[in-house]
């Protein structure tokens, strides 16, 4: 059967109206990638599997509760869809905006927004509207005007946003045909953990399930310093918030799993961004880098028993924050001339 998107595939797992018409651009289905290199680099003696969300529709996982968010608005008769966001939920929102027919607003913290992520925002014909101040502000701003007519908010604090992002479990226990020991993934706002352990939970009603590990940036990681951090510093823009929207959400998925919330620092992310495009060809945005960098620390730590199937979201494409890639990577060298000379002493062959 060819795919056609989560709602198609796992429609008698989600709530949506009977005779609703999906708005879809053929989300899901992102491959599972075994990451052998990876898990040498990390001197972990373990089966690694990278989730690589950065392969859905545009380039993040958010298009999995978008495609439920916006199937609902436009069922609900909504003409603007609103959000405040990092930066993919707005190019999310604003592509399948686009895909309905119906127009979306984004709140965004001012300066803050990576590149290919405004820019995703723009060419969809998004109204963009940057605020002085953080994605708390914003998120506060976008509860404020969730009672304003014909409007509907399309952040994770709506229901089903969620329910979207559980289906990435379901395929991923259907890809493996049996249960990860343990799942890592990053955490800003909270709603992907909360949405995962929610899938895990549906799918494995008896258990047992994988041991849920989120990450969050050092310099934002009010869920594990305790209080909320009123002004988050990271450069994994996609992380960087101080206040999550579905903060219980994470920490119940971590308790009832016997997993962890912890923290990395942007040094150890940018090491693991880097590493993971070296060794396994695969090019991520520095928000995916985060579990990278804390199943290092796991594995260093002891936490992960030899021979371990570990699953691991990516949660968007590298391409979206070509600035940081730039900043990190090597630089080409002067230009030559075109001989084999030339070529081979520039290139030291
Ligand atoms: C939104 C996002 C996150 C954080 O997900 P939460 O549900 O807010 O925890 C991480 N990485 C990327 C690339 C994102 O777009």
């Amino acid at each position: 059967m060819s795919w056609g998107g989560i709602i198609h595939a796992y429609r008698d797992r989600l709530p949506l109206p009977a005779a609703v018409q999906p708005v879809t651009l053929f989300e899901g289905n992102t491959p599972l990638l075994p990451a052998p290199r990876l898990a040498a680099a990390l001197k972990g003696d373990l089966d690694l599997r990278l989730k690589y969300e950065g392969l859905n529709p545009t380039a993040s996982f958010k298009d999995r509760g978008m495609t439920m968010a916006i199937t609902h608005a436009v069922a609900k008769g909504a003409k603007v869809v609103i959000c405040a966001s990092t930066g993919n939920t707005s190019a999310s929102a604003a592509a399948y905006a686009a895909r309905a027919g119906i127009s979306s607003a984004v709140i965004i913290p001012s300066g803050k927004i990576a590149l290919g992520k405004l820019t995703q925002a723009l060419i969809h014909g998004a109204k963009l509207l940057p605020i002085l101040g953080n994605f708390d502000d914003a998120l506060n701003l976008v509860r404020q005007m969730s009672n304003l007519p014909g409007v509907e908010v399309v952040n994770s604090i709506n229901p089903v946003r969620i329910e979207g992002q559980k289906t990435a479990s379901f395929e991923i226990l259907e890809a493996l045909e049996k249960t990860p020991d343990f799942h890592f993934l990053p955490v800003g706002n909270a709603g992907n953990i909360t949405a995962y352990w929610k899938g895990f939970c549906e799918a494995i009603p008896k258990g047992p399930r994988p041991r849920m590990f989120g990450w969050q940036a050092a310099g934002a990681a009010p869920l594990v310093d305790g209080h909320i951090i009123k002004d988050p510093q990271t450069v994994a823009t996609a992380i960087r918030i101080g206040n999550p929207a579905s903060g219980p959400g994470a920490l119940a998925a971590a308790k009832e799993s016997n997993g962890r919330i912890d923290k990395v620092t942007d040094k150890e992310i940018l090491e693991a961004y880097q590493l993971l495009a070296k060794t396994e060809g695969i090019f991520v945005e520095p928000a995916c880098a985060a579990p990278v960098a804390g199943l290092k620390k796991a594995i260093a730590a002891g936490w992960i028993p030899k021979g371990s199937l570990v699953t691991m979201t990516l949660t968007g494409h590298g391409l979206k924050d070509p600035d940081t890639a730039l900043s990190v990577a090597a630089k080409p060298s002067e230009p030559i001339t075109p001989t084999v000379d030339a070529a081979r002493k520039a290139l030291g062959l």
